[in-house]
C-alpha cells in the first residue's frame, strides 16, 4: 500500500490567476467564485488523479478549511472520494468526509503547550480563524515586524503567502496528520507533492516527492534529493505532478 499525500492549490489545482500562460481549451473546473475560476486542472491531470486514487491511497493535504475543501467537491468534479483528507494544514483529518474525533483530540494535546489561539488573534488584530486551528489575516492589516519572533516564543509560526498571512501552531503540520493516515493504513511508502513552505515537512517526510518549479517553496531555495522539480509551470506543472504520482503507483 502506498499513501500519496498531495497539496491541492498551486500543486494540483490552479486558479485562473495561477494557471500560467498556457490554458488549454478544455479544463476541469472544480471551483469558481462568480465568473472567476478558483480551482481547475487539465483533463489529463484529472484522469491521472482518478488512476492514482484507484491504485494508491490518495490523501489531499491542504491548508483549506473543511468548508473550503468541501467546496471543491472532488466526487462531483473528478468522480473520486478520497477516504482520508487533511484540512487546515493538519488540524483536521477527514475520514470518509467527516472530521475524525481521535485526531482532533491529538491536535488538542499537541497545541496544549502553545499560546492559545485567542492570544495570537489579539496580537494580529483583524484575523479569520480557520476551523479553530490557525489564523489568516491580510498582509496589509498585520504588523509583520517582529511577528515571527513573537510567534516562535509562543509555539506558533508565520507564513506570508502573497497578500495573506497564515499564523499556525508549530506542532500541527500536514506531515503529522499524514503520518497518522500512514499508521492507520499500514502504508509502507509515502509519496508527496506540494508547492509552499507549509508543504516542506510533508515533502521531507516522504520517500519520494515532487514540487512545482513556480512554487514559493522552490523560490525560497528549498531542495531535497528525493524531491523532483517540474519543468512546466501552472496547469502544466499540475499535469506533470499528477503524471509523476501516477507513474509511481503503477
Ligand atoms: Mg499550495
Amino acid at each position: 500500500m502506498i499513501v500519496a499525500a498531495t497539496d491541492l492549490d498551486r500543486t494540483l489545482v490552479h486558479s485562473a490567476r495561477a494557471a500560467g500562460p498556457v490554458v488549454p481549451g478544455s479544463v476541469v473546473c472544480l471551483e469558481r467564485r462568480g465568473d472567476v475560476v478558483t480551482a481547475m486542472l487539465t483533463p489529463r491531470a484529472a484522469a491521472d488523479l482518478v488512476a492514482l486514487d484507484r491504485r494508491a491511497c490518495w490523501v489531499p493535504a491542504t491548508t483549506r478549511t473543511v468548508a473550503e475543501y468541501r467546496r471543491l467537491d472532488l466526487a462531483r468534479g473528478l468522480g473520486v472520494a478520497p477516504r482520508f483528507a487533511v484540512c487546515a494544514n493538519g488540524g483536521v483529518l477527514l475520514v470518509d468526509g467527516e472530521p475524525d474525533p481521535a485526531w482532533a483530540a491529538e491536535v488538542r494535546r499537541r497545541v496544549a503547550t502553545a499560546a492559545p489561539l485567542a492570544e495570537v488573534a489579539r496580537r494580529l488584530g483583524a484575523v479569520r480563524d480557520a476551523d479553530g486551528c490557525f489564523l489568516v489575516a491580510r498582509s496589509a492589516d498585520v504588523e509583520l515586524d517582529g511577528l515571527a519572533a513573537w510567534c516562535a516564543a509562543r509555539g506558533w509560526r508565520v507564513d506570508v503567502d502573497r497578500e495573506k498571512v497564515h499564523v499556525l501552531p508549530v506542532a500541527v503540520t500536514k506531515s503529522a496528520a499524514v503520518a497518522e493516515v500512514r499508521r492507520r493504513t499500514g502504508a509502507a511508502r509515502l509519496l508527496a507533492a506540494g508547492d509552499s513552505p507549509l508543504d516542506a515537512d510533508l515533502l521531507a517526510a516522504a520517500d519520494a516527492g515532487v514540487q512545482p518549479v513556480d512554487g514559493r517553496l522552490h523560490a525560497s531555495g528549498w531542495r531535497a534529493g528525493h524531491v523532483a522539480v517540474t519543468a512546466g509551470t501552472g496547469l502544466a506543472a499540475g499535469e506533470e505532478i499528477a503524471a509523476w504520482l501516477r507513474g509511481r503507483v503503477t
